[in-house]
């Protein structure tokens, strides 16, 4: 059994990434700009975009993190979205999900300009991804594709089963895995909570791609010998024996279903950092793209 070990790797791509800025620096071209978009005082998102900023950082990038309060309004963060689309100093940015309850998701992405859209979330760039043209990927689809790649994990003809069908994870992982491309070519099969038969589904899977977001979901019985498994979840899970009263918990129950497996991504240390190091990527492609 391989671990793909998303610190590392995603550590490798950071090395390039850096080196990159320093040669843009050296050649007077711009150096990346991410911004990023928090409303309200949620843990977990306040940690995520946390990470992100820091990640620019390490790299070299400019980061900028706006933080709102719970209480804005649908048309202030729209305004505020417009002012991100026209600040020319901004190369890419994010709005971090999920928003407030009386803010409507589709209607901030789709303010969102596909040419900053390093989230990859705008329906332009899904159209585009779903297309195979130039488009910016979904950041954690992308890093698990990175990650199959720098690995040298085969997927040409294989059978992928991807558990969860959401617009940011299953459905992008879904649509890249089938695409005429390498990593891609599966043959894919994408699975939501109305499946039927999805241990069978499951077990039938050379590619398994866990994705529902709960907590030890995937046991050994479900998984081929041999498969490649990826695990997306990242659950909050009451832990009195920790600092911070929680652990990280993925969708797989690594202990039991790693032996069966040729490759598996740990939780922590699995697809998170690869969907960092995919959105800085996202970002320098921007600046790139903008010819700035
Ligand atoms: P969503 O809640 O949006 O989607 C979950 C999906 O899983 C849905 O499609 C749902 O089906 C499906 N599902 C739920 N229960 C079952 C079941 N019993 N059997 C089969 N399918 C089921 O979550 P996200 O896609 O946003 O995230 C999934 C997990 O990945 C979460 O733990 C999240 O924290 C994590 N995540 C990790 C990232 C990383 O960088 N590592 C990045 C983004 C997310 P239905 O559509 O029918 O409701």
């Amino acid at each position: 059994m391989t671990l793909l070990d998303g610190i590392s790797l995603s550590q490798a791509i950071r090395g390039e990434l850096a080196s990159e800025v320093d040669q843009r620096t050296a050649a007077g071209l711009r150096i990346p700009h991410l911004a990023a978009v928090l409303v309200g005082e949620d843990g977990a998102s306040l940690t995520y975009v946390s990470a992100k900023v820091k990640a620019c950082e390490q790299v070299g990038f400019r980061s900028t993190l706006l933080q709102f309060p719970e209480s804005i309004s649908e048309m202030e963060l729209l305004l505020e979205v417009q002012r991100l689309n026209e600040d020319p100093e901004v190369d890419g940015y994010i709005v971090q999900l999920p928003l407030p309850e009386h803010i409507r998701d589709e209607m901030i992405l789709l303010a969102i300009d596909p040419a900053k859209d390093v989230d990859g979330f705008h329906p332009e760039n899904v159209g585009r991804m779903a297309l195979g043209l130039d488009a910016f990927l979904p950041a954690t689809p992308m890093g698990i594709l990175t990650m199959l790649s720098r690995y040298k994990v085969e997927t040409q003809g294989k059978h992928a089963v991807v558990v969860g069908r959401s617009s940011i994870v299953g459905l992008p992982m879904a649509i890249l895995l089938q695409r005429n491309a390498d990593p891609g070519n599966c043959t894919v099969t994408i699975t939501h909570s109305r499946t039927r038969n999805l241990a069978e589904l499951c077990r039938n899977a050379d590619i398994l791609i866990a994705a529902a977001g709960k907590p030890g979901f995937i046991t050994a019985d479900m998984v081929k010998e041999g498969a490649v498994v990826v695990d997306v979840g990242i659950t909050r899970v009451p832990d009195v024996t920790r600092k911070t009263g929680f652990r990280i918990a993925g969708d797989v129950d690594f202990d039991e279903v790693s032996p069966k497996c040729s490759f598996i991504t740990p939780v922590p240390g699995g697809v998170g950092p690869m969907t960092i190091v995919s959105l800085l990527s996202n970002t320098l492609l921007a600046v790139r793209r903008s010819g700035r």
